[in-house]
């Protein structure tokens, strides 16, 4: 292990956590866009919702008018008939359907009158329902925007930083560097080559033992006995 310089692995891994850093934030991007076309798609429907509701209310009183009209010409034929109706029963069956057909009318006629109280309140929820949500929806759009930029930027800088990782690699003998690739990719490490500091591992946080302590002094790095990271530490040259 002394072959390698300790400074040329620790630029390396300067290089290689910002590139984890980077293709991890990368890597939610795309949920966290997803998740703000699906809140808008919410309030579009949401949207849609209210101005269907007006369109439900105005069928609705079209459909009482409707009724109270059929009635009217109903009774119009009626009034036609009786004049030529020559009993007395017949006639006075005929009125009291006419005036059935009154009531009913009159039923048909105040409920649309009612329904157009409705109609205002869903006409007035519709309108500042579109207007709450069309502003949200420039937010959120605005929200897309920066982190659609944004991805290209942190894209741009992994592959900068790509470029540059061959350049990084010299100064590394390939037994280290086999070890420290491995301890990279391993999800239980957090930083492949630490500190020891006040006797204790940088990535373990662990007291080293007293053999590791005397390699470190010796081959300037070494491993740690816990978890298996590349060690090194900030030493008076007592060679
Ligand atoms: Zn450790």
């Amino acid at each position: 292990m002394p072959l390698t310089d300790i400074n040329s692995l620790l630029r390396l891994q300067e290089l290689d956590l910002k590139l984890r850093d980077l293709e991890s934030r990368h890597k939610l991007l795309p949920k966290e866009m997803k998740a703000l076309i699906a809140k808008r798609d919410e309030l579009l429907a949401g949207t849609a919702a209210a101005a269907d509701k007006v369109r439900q209310v105005e069928l609705a009183i079209k459909a009482a008018e409707g009724e109270a009209a059929k009635l009217e010409e109903e009774n119009r034929k009626l009034q036609q008939q009786s004049s030529l109706v020559k009993k007395n029963t017949e006639y006075q069956a005929m009125l009291t359907a006419i005036d059935n057909n009154k009531t009913k009318i009159g039923e048909f006629e105040e409920k649309a009158l009612l329904l157009l109280d409705d109609l205002e309140a869903a006409k007035k929820t519709a309108l500042k329902t579109k207007e709450d949500n069309n502003n949200t929806i420039k937010m959120i759009k605005a929200e897309f925007d920066e982190l659609f930029a944004f991805s290209k930027t942190v894209e741009q800088e992994i592959s900068k930083l790509k470029a540059e990782r061959p350049n990084r690699l010299c100064g590394i003998d390939p037994d280290t560097m086999s070890l420290y690739n491995r301890l990279l990719s391993s999800k239980s490490v957090r930083t492949p080559v630490s500190k020891v500091e006040d006797g204790v591992c940088g990535n373990c946080f662990l007291r080293v033992t007293p053999q590791c302590l005397s390699n470190i002094k010796r081959d300037k790095f070494t491993t740690c006995d816990n978890c298996q990271g590349l060690l090194y530490m900030e030493q008076e040259d007592n060679d």
